[in-house]
């Protein structure tokens, strides 16, 4: 998006990262799940940016990249490992492309997301399909390969062991952390002073599993759907600790609302020091604005985050969606729906809008990747 700001540009959709591009902690793209933080956003761009917004268009191309990648049907089921997964590779003798190790994927994809999947160790569309499925799940990249963290995660959500797996599989990648509350202790950021840093701490989940039932199993038969259709999904947010929207709100009250750092009520479990001050110990408010500036453009705000978002508790999910030609997708009652309509988009197809409020996953119309248990 060149024209940032402008309120078309700003309010308009902007596509997300792509998740192996933002999996540094930083909210690749926040939501905008309430009315009044659009209202918010149209004050706000009538005064002047007060920081430098970030640059969109890469993104974009990014995004581009990553929707290419997905829809990639004919790619084959395995993959040569990437550099990084070398030495997992080393320690196992898994050849990804056997039948056998297909056949292992087709019944672990079976007993795992209660499909009926041919076992014959042939790669095809349907298996591609249920990968794709899992993997978005489970927060993965979807790709519809399963190299070294697709076969863990179906290992850890209860595969047996691959065949010619050594007995004791390390476990590489974990999506998701116990959502219970963050101790300070236990992930203390180098320094108590508010800046850019934090924004790695408290991190959003992209993962499904946390989000609160029964959203989550309408969420996953949803996806389930969208897979076998063949859409590509991006999932860019789900449950965000409270933690987190906490930093995300005072953060930008202090960088763009002129709140005074020292006015920011304390909080139980963030040991954070809004007030930077000078050689002499005196308060220096322009570098205590700087830092939650800062931490504003690392979390990609575009506007106040409100304290009360349904993410935080897990009723909420952020993604794109997107599909070549029509669409035929299964509804809540097992309909086959034909989506020939355009745009082919989950933010803007009121068609697929329909079919995701049959599974009870509905569309917020005035954020492009938001929807919810209630629309809100
Ligand atoms: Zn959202």
């Amino acid at each position: 998006m060149a024209n940032n700001d402008s309120i078309a540009g700003r309010i308009r959709f902007t596509p997300m990262l792509p998740a192996e591009a933002s999996g540094n902690g930083m909210e690749p793209q926040l939501c905008r799940d309430r009315l009044r933080a659009a209202q918010r956003l149209r004050s706000a761009s009538l005064r002047p940016a007060s920081s430098p917004r970030p640059d969109r268009t890469g993104q974009q191309s990014a995004a581009g990249a990553a929707a290419l990648r997905h829809s990639a049907l004919a790619a084959p089921i395995y993959k040569l490992p990437t550099i990084q997964e070398l030495e997992f590779e080393w320690e196992s003798e898994i050849d990804r492309g056997s039948r056998d190790y297909i056949k292992w994927v087709q019944r672990s994809l079976n007993q795992l997301l209660g499909l009926n999947l041919a076992a014959d160790g042939i790669s095809g569309t349907m298996t591609r399909s249920a990968v794709r499925s899992f993997q978005t799940r489970y927060g993965l990249a979807v790709d519809g390969i399963v190299g070294p963290q697709t076969e863990a995660a179906l290992i850890r959500a209860g595969a047996s062991q691959p065949p010619g797996a050594s007995p004791s599989l390390p476990v590489p990648y974990t999506p998701w952390q116990s959502p219970a509350p963050s101790l300070p202790d236990s992930s203390a950021p180098a320094s108590k002073l508010s800046g850019e840093h934090w924004v790695q701490q408290f991190p959003t989940s992209k993962s499904t599993d946390s989000l609160a039932e029964p959203f989550r199993s309408k969420v996953n038969r949803f996806l389930d759907a969208l897979g076998r259709a063949g859409a590509n999904i991006e999932i860019t947010a789900t449950r965000r600790p409270a933690e987190r929207a906490w930093l995300m709100h005072y953060a930008w009250m202090i960088a763009e609302e002129g709140l005074s750092p020292a006015a920011v009520p304390p909080h139980p479990n963030i040991d954070i020091q809004w007030v930077h001050t000078d050689a002499s110990g005196n308060v220096d408010l322009a570098a205590s604005r700087a830092a939650a500036e800062d931490m504003v453009r690392g979390y990609k705000l575009q506007y106040e985050p409100a304290l009360d978002s349904l993410h935080i508790d897990g009723r909420a999910i952020d993604m794109t969606i997107s599909w070549i030609g029509n669409l035929r997708i299964r509804d809540g009652k097992g309909a086959l729906v034909t989506i020939a309509s355009t745009p082919r988009t989950g933010s803007d197809n009121r068609e697929l809008h329909g079919v995701g409020a049959t599974y009870g996953v509905a569309k917020l119309l005035s954020d492009p990747p938001h929807w919810s248990d209630t629309g809100h």
